[in-house]
């Protein structure tokens, strides 16, 4: 069918079912354009109008070039010929999103779907646009609120860890008090007349530079779980990564659990968020001690290793593990037995893992077992054979 003949007044009187097409084609909400071989735009609906800007006399056989971004156009004849020529598909019947150019030159991203119509006056294509600007946006706010999300969560972890955080930077601030009291000592007798013990009074200050860079560390490593940044992917060791959240949890425990390490050596890097990877594991561990609370001989079990395309880190506890009625509802969010959780913890964590193509799961244990939590994450580096190397401690 030729627009410009049969829609806009052309000699020929449209027949009823060319009216009926015209109808169907300004109805659809999505852009549809019809070209020939070459390129030749033949049908330009009323969506393609507000789409693109140009009115239809100024579409109609022009290339389709004319809505497409400058480096995309003067490849489009290519695939024309090379799809002419040897049938070889690149986009017909398989659609997918590329970027379409507005008359005021502005680029936007589209869906675009090609079929392809063998008519009596040759082959022609049929697109179907779909404007993706609307739905770009709101995925764009819906990463962004779940970055809030996530990162409310960090904050909320540290404050609860607040307090025995507190208690941990105590101890190297007090140890500075006493060391320092201990110099003003030595020297205020040296300017009463007697030797400062020189090699002692070094020995003091080193001691205290030394507490000083720990109540450094520790406030680094909270300000780096909760500083809000904008999502970062790179290449990370995970051992590295659970050691780190294993430091943080245990910081200012009281009576910590025994933590057993197994760690597979030499496994492949994953390109993840580390921070958040961190926080996965920080509430898994925060879960595993508040469940062996009062327990006797509490342990934690923490091992890293490589299965088929995943890197797992399983954490699991000798706790009373999960009622069976627990088990369908633990990932979903306002789901806790704690007075004081947000039971947003399970449910932010497995959002993170599937957000990177990876999984949290649970074998929720009982009978005498505690739960056991595994963390997947996909493999990007090249494998080594991981072995693995026991530490208990
Ligand atoms: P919150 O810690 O705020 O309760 P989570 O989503 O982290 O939120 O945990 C939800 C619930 O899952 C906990 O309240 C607890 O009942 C249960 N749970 C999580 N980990 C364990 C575990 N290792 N052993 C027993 N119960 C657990």
């Amino acid at each position: 069918m030729k627009q410009g003949d049969d829609q806009h007044g052309g000699p020929t009187r449209p027949t009823v079912s060319d009216a009926r097409l015209a109808s169907v084609l300004d109805t659809a909400v999505d852009g549809i354009l019809v070209i020939e071989e070459q390129g030749k735009i033949l049908v330009y609906n009323k969506a393609c109008e507000s789409l693109f800007g140009y009115a239809p006399e100024e579409a109609l056989g022009q290339n389709v070039q004319l809505i497409m971004p400058s480096d995309y156009a003067s490849a489009h004849d290519r695939y024309l010929d090379n799809y002419v020529g040897t049938g070889e598909r690149k986009i017909i019947g398989i659609g997918r999103e590329v970027r379409a150019r507005h008359k005021d030159g502005t680029e936007f991203p589209v869906e675009l779907s090609v079929g392809e119509a063998r008519t009596p006056d040759g082959r022609q294509f049929i697109g179907i646009i779909r404007d993706l600007r609307s739905r770009k946006e709101a995925e764009r706010r819906f990463n962004e609120l779940q970055a809030d999300l996530v990162h409310i969560a960090r904050v909320s972890a540290m404050d609860e860890m607040g307090a025995a955080l507190a208690h941990e930077l105590n101890q190297p601030l007090t140890a500075i008090m006493l060391y320092l009291q201990a110099a003003t000592r030595s020297i205020t007798r040296a300017v009463q007349g007697a030797t400062l013990p020189v090699e002692t009074f070094r020995q003091v200050l080193e001691k205290a530079v030394h507490e000083a860079e720990r109540a450094g560390a520790i406030i680094s490593r909270m300000r780096h779980f909760v500083e809000k940044r904008e999502p970062q992917r790179r290449e990370v060791e995970i051992n590295a990564i659970v050691d780190e959240a294993l430091e943080l949890v245990m910081l200012g425990q009281r009576n910590p659990p025994r933590v057993v390490r197994r760690y597979s050596r030499g496994l492949p890097k994953a390109l993840v968020d580390a921070v958040q990877i961190q926080q996965i594991v920080v509430n898994l561990l925060r879960n595993a001690v508040e469940a062996l609370k009062g327990r006797e001989l509490p342990a934690i079990t923490i091992e890293t290793r490589k299965d088929g395309e995943h890197l797992e880190v399983v954490v699991e506890d000798n706790g009373p593990g999960l009622p069976p009625t627990a088990v369908p509802t633990i990932f979903k969010a306002f789901s806790t037995s704690k007075r004081t959780g947000m039971g947003l913890g399970l449910s932010i964590s497995r959002t993170i893992a599937q957000n990177h193509a990876g999984d949290l799961t649970v074998d929720p244990g009982g009978d005498g077992r505690g739960a056991r939590f595994v963390l997947q994450l996909p493999i990007i580096a090249a494998p080594d054979n991981g072995s693995a190397d026991e530490d208990a401690g």
